[in-house]
């Protein structure tokens, strides 16, 4: 059986890595050379993780695996082929793992602003703070990624830091216990927190908020929220809010599975957050999947572990400090074996593949 699986970031390249060595034979379909640790992009925009921590290169790895690697970006499905740039690759199962796009509300100026969503966005930030020792940096938005990129800049520069949330306060998705506690890091380290503060426009030396106030910055970070991808939204699959809707077992539609970012997966009313943690574990589940098909064995649904509504993660407040999350218990203490513990997490992932 062919299966092609579009996407090579955690989701897609995971999900070759466990199913290994399998009879099924795999098509992995990603433009990058490499697959990359979105988590430690934060520290590499402060300086602290080096590129060969956060990525590792795709041949060698599919080779080992005996995969494919058709380095080309899908374009579209047509039946059972996936449409790339230069060639076609015809699959018995597809799996949809493209991962999600930076989202810029359509705000006007936000789209010439820094972003740490992808690797090379990353090298072109971390270029320009080596460059320019900005003075004045605004992150806009306070989710995961925000948080741990204020917390690093404060840390590793001599610059003013601000972080912007439209919301009334920090890490709004977690709970207000959580906030609390980030906010009290983040204040230590002196970092500006503004919440409750919409940014209407980006203009090249400051930003305006919609109250028409408005502040000077040397340097502006855009990571407030993502959105599907247009591949994602070309795809004639089933839909909720754009991302491709799943069911219980991740498939989207007859012989197509969907995971990751790019996924809509609420199952017994729980919905999985778009996190690493989550697109690792569906990948497994995936893997183990393929593997009792062929085995003609019917497969438990998949269980969300991380979820809006009870969050897991460990959030990194700068080099040596982390806090992590379970539901509605924040472990604050110790900082540094927390820090430890999602550094070795972060960097482990990445090895399995090198
Ligand atoms: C800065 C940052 C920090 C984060 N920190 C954490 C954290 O600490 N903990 C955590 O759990 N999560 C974290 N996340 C979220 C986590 O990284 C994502 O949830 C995870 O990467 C999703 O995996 P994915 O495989 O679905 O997507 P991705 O890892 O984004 O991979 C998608 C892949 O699809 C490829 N692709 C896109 N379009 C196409 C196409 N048309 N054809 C072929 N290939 C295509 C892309 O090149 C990419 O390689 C962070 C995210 C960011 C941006």
């Amino acid at each position: 059986m062919r299966v092609a699986v579009i996407g090579g970031g955690i989701a897609g390249a995971e999900l070759i890595r466990v199913a290994a060595p399998c009879p099924l034979q795999f098509t992995l379909i990603e433009p990058k050379k490499q697959v990359e640790m979105q988590a430690l992009y934060p520290e590499y925009l402060g300086g602290v993780a080096r590129l060969q921590d956060l990525a590792a290169p795709l041949k060698p790895f599919c080779e080992k695996v005996g995969a494919v690697h058709v380095q080309e970006r899908a374009l579209r499905l047509e039946d059972n082929t996936v449409i790339c740039e230069k060639s076609e690759v015809e699959f018995d199962y597809a799996v949809v793992a493209t991962g999600a796009a930076q989202n810029y509300f359509g705000i006007k100026g936000v789209e010439n602003t820094f972003s740490i969503n992808t690797l090379e966005e990353t090298k072109k930030a971390r270029r320009y703070v080596e460059d320019n020792y900005p003075e004045r940096i605004m992150i806009m938005g306070s989710g995961l990624t925000g948080v741990e990129a204020a917390s690093i800049l404060a840390e590793s520069m001599d610059a003013s830091i601000y972080i912007i949330e439209a919301r009334e306060r920090v890490l709004p998705q977690f709970s207000p216990q959580t906030s609390d506690l980030v906010e009290k890091a983040l204040s230590k380290k002196g970092v500006n927190i503004l919440t409750s503060t919409q940014v209407a426009e980006v203009k090249k030396d400051c930003i305006i908020f919609t109250d028409s106030s408005s502040l000077d910055c040397d340097m502006a970070i855009w990571t407030a929220g993502i959105k599907p991808t247009p591949f994602i939204q070309s795809l004639d699959l089933p839909k909720k809010n754009g991302w491709i809707l799943v069911d219980d077992h991740l498939n989207a539609k007859a012989n197509i599975f969907a995971i990751g970012d790019c996924a809509w997966v609420e199952i017994d009313g729980k919905l999985a957050t778009k996190t690493g943690l989550e697109a690792e574990r569906q990948a497994s589940y995936l893997a183990r999947h393929f593997r009792n098909m062929i085995k003609g064995r019917t497969f438990e649904k998949y269980s969300v572990r991380a979820s809006t509504d009870s969050q897991v993660a460990l959030i990194s407040l700068g080099a040596d400090c982390a806090v992590g999350v379970v539901g509605k218990t924040c472990i604050g203490v110790p900082t540094r074996l927390i820090y430890s513990l999602k550094s070795w997490i972060d960097k482990s992932f990445i090895k399995r593949f090198k």
